[in-house]
């Protein structure tokens, strides 16, 4: 059914795009199809409307569109499309944000329908019930439920996870999302050092939701600066109540590639840990090998200036990217954290255990902490030990728990201990 005032506005050159678009979404909306940038912009565009927008045309590109978008103060949803790489509609999507746009994410051509249609559906879904709880003021609900945007189309859940973009942007407004933390233990002083904030949607239809299922989305549809400013802002905060007891203990957050190319993030978290009082250095930032080795020049910049204003960094799954001995010398990194694959094969793999060893060696070698993760038993954890590695994380010790549980665990565990 047609939603009667919200239009659905298509503006691409390519009058045959411009055809498949309208056939594929003009059953469900009000479409209105320009094949040129300046007739869409004269256009009257609602703060309801949508509009799927191709990013190369002759008469004005899709940069000097958002541009003029942004100058006119216009809050309608904004989808980018291009047959461009990524990159190109990354920094668009970039740029649209920093404008203050409602960007909503890139499609790249050839268009997926199926995935189009979704998302202008979810789209539709979220703007109708905003516009309920707006003039439903009073309505004391619970606000989770009444915005909820999937209960209309959720037969298939796989093929429904693929939209949740959406819903994860508007998870991250109503706070389910809540860090989870994984103690990290010192080998030679048997003590709890500190740990490692894992993120977990709580989800008020599905339960806990595991990050594997949502990273690699927040990732592709831009929503993870968001997701990562939300789990800083909670580990800061946990950090400032820990500081008040002197626990003494660190936090450890992943960081995704796209979070390292933005260079304001030093910046930003410079002012987060002054503001509650947080030594910056009890904040450790670990970032896959992998993601370094996207936009190299960048990251090293920005990482270096973390370093610089005080924070730890630490390569994750260490073993498993590709980043040359070099570059690991390059970056500043403080801790090294060595892959759950290797550290679960010691036992049984000379390789794998040879790969430990070297590990150990080399960040020794090169200044760094050496933490083990993924460690399952009590045999592999005596191992690590003999084997001169500092810290280690895993199973044996503790599951990731939520804050309550991990805090009456580590009262346990010292209890134990002492
Ligand atoms: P990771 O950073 O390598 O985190 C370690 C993962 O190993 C966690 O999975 C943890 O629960 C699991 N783990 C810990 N000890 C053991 C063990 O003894 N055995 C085994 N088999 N597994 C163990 P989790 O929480 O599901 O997180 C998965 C990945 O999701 C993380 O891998 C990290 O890359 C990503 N992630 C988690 N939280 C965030 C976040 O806030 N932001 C970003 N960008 N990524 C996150
Ligand atoms: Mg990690
Ligand atoms: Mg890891």
């Amino acid at each position: 059914m047609k939603a009667e005032s919200a239009k659905l506005y298509i503006v691409d050159d390519d009058i045959q795009m411009c055809d498949l678009l309208e056939a594929y979404t003009c059953d469900e909306f009000n479409v209105v199809v320009h094949q040129s940038a300046k007739a869409f912009l004269a256009s009257p565009i609602n703060d309801d409307d949508v509009v799927l927008l191709d990013l190369k045309m002759p008469d004005m590109d899709g940069v000097q569109v958002i541009r003029e978008l942004a100058y006119v103060n216009k809050n309608c949803s904004l989808l980018i499309m291009s047959a461009c790489d990524e990159g190109v509609l990354h920094s668009s999507m970039q740029l649209a944000k920093e404008y203050g746009l409602n960007i909503i994410t890139y499609l790249t051509k050839p268009i997926k329908f199926p995935y189009l249609i979704k998302i202008l559906m979810t789209l539709r879904e979220i703007n109708n019930q905003n516009n309920s709880i707006t003039h439903d003021s009073g309505s004391k609900g619970n606000s989770l439920d009444s915005v909820h945007p999937r209960r209309k189309f959720s037969t298939n859940k796989a093929i429904d996870f693929q939209l949740t973009f959406l819903e994860l942007k508007e998870a991250i407004k109503q706070q389910q999302l809540v860090l989870y933390y994984q103690p990290q233990m010192s080998l030679s002083q048997q003590k709890i050092i500190g740990v490692e904030a894992l993120v977990r949607w709580h989800h008020p239809e599905y339960g806990v939701i595991f990050p594997d299922q949502f990273i690699p989305l927040a990732e592709q549809s831009g929503v993870i600066e968001q997701l990562t400013e939300r789990v800083i802002n909670l580990a800061i905060a946990q950090l400032k109540l820990w500081n008040k007891r002197a626990l003494g203990l660190k936090i450890s957050i992943n960081i995704s590639a796209q979070n390292i190319t933005s260079f304001t993030l030093p910046d930003q978290l410079t002012r987060l840990v002054n503001e509650n009082e947080v030594d910056p250095s009890m904040l450790m930032l670990e970032i896959t090998e992998s993601a370094l080795m996207t936009e190299l020049t960048t990251s090293l910049n920005i990482l270096t200036r973390l370093r610089l204003k005080g924070f730890q960094l630490s390569i994750d799954d260490f073993g498993t990217g590709y980043s040359s001995l070099s570059q690991l010398h390059r970056v500043p990194f403080t801790e090294l954290k060595i892959d759950r694959t290797f550290v679960s094969g010691m036992l049984t793999s000379v390789e794998s255990k040879a790969i430990v060893d070297t590990c150990i060696l080399l960040g020794h070698n090169l200044k760094m902490s050496v933490i083990a993760e993924g460690v399952e038993d009590q045999e592999t954890l005596d191992l690590l030990q003999k084997m001169g590695c500092d810290n280690a994380q895993g199973y044996v010790i503790a599951k990731p728990l939520p804050i309550s549980q991990f805090e009456k665990w580590l009262n346990e565990f010292y209890d134990k201990v002492y």
